[in-house]
């Protein structure tokens, strides 16, 4: 039509572990560089980029739970190093040249802007990356949630998940079981009766009854993100 093809949209899930790199500081600032850079890329190309970023290399609110500390309130811990991910984040696009708006659940005006929808939808369509922070802003839920979440509020065609260290989903533990063998493609139901670590059960079932596909890919590895964005068969893909 005159109008041209319409704009791929996705949202790309982070793994929080793989801004921390190899470092003892939370965000390992080259790791995150080279991520905008793949980012910007695709950007360039004229994909239209939703960010959620896990935030694993701070604190996990059930981890903190286990050594004590109130369950929600440790969330809310969580939840809030989300945030400096994703300012660390939106320095290095900057730094690319892309524009971006942080949006949070949380609000906190002097840092990003509040979670809008409609106007994370607005900045999307102006080729704007948004990166929403602080998950939900509910305890109890997970950053793959927000992803899933995120993505179908926005409309997004793909839930695409970055992992630190794994290429895909397996049948088993790959970093203990030297044996375990890769699935190239995979139903919601398999996911969910074999008990496959793709995302937590909430963000699964989520995606299963929106139909929202899922590909879980090795983040860190140079060009899967363009890789993932075009439909390259790398990783795994999880649909109906
Ligand atoms: N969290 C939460 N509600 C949300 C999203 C995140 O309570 O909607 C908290 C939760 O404690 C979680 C932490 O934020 O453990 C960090 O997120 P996550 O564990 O998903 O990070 P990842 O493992 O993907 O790095």
């Amino acid at each position: 039509n005159a109008q041209g093809p319409r704009p791929r949209r996705f949202m790309l899930k982070l793994s929080g572990e793989a801004f921390a790199g190899g470092g003892a500081l939370g965000v390992d600032p080259d790791i995150v560089h080279a991520i905008a850079r793949e980012i910007a890329a695709v950007v360039r190309d004229g994909a239209q980029i939703a960010v959620v970023i896990g935030g694993g290399n701070f604190f996990r609110g059930a981890e903190l739970q286990q050594r004590g500390m109130d369950r929600a309130r440790s969330d809310y811990m969580g939840m809030l190093g989300t945030v400096m991910n994703c300012l660390a984040l939106q320095d290095f696009l900057e730094k690319e040249g892309v524009e971006t708006r942080v949006q949070t659940a949380i609000t906190m005006g002097q840092v990003a802007e509040p979670y809008i929808p409609l106007r994370a939808v607005r900045h999307l369509e102006k080729g704007r990356v948004v990166i929403f922070g602080a998950g939900m802003g509910m305890p109890y839920f997970s950053t793959d949630t927000t992803a899933a979440q995120r993505a179908l509020e926005i409309h997004a065609e793909a839930l695409l998940m970055g992992k630190n260290g794994v290429d895909g989903v397996y049948d088993s533990d790959p970093k203990t079981n030297p044996g375990a063998v890769k699935f190239d493609a995979l139903g919601f139901g398999d996911v969910i009766s074999r008990d496959l670590r793709v995302a937590d059960l909430t963000a699964i079932t989520l995606c299963q009854d929106n139909k929202l596909p899922i590909l879980v890919f090795e983040l860190l590895a140079e060009g899967n993100i363009a890789r993932a964005v075009k439909g390259e068969k790398i990783g795994t893909l999880v649909s109906d």
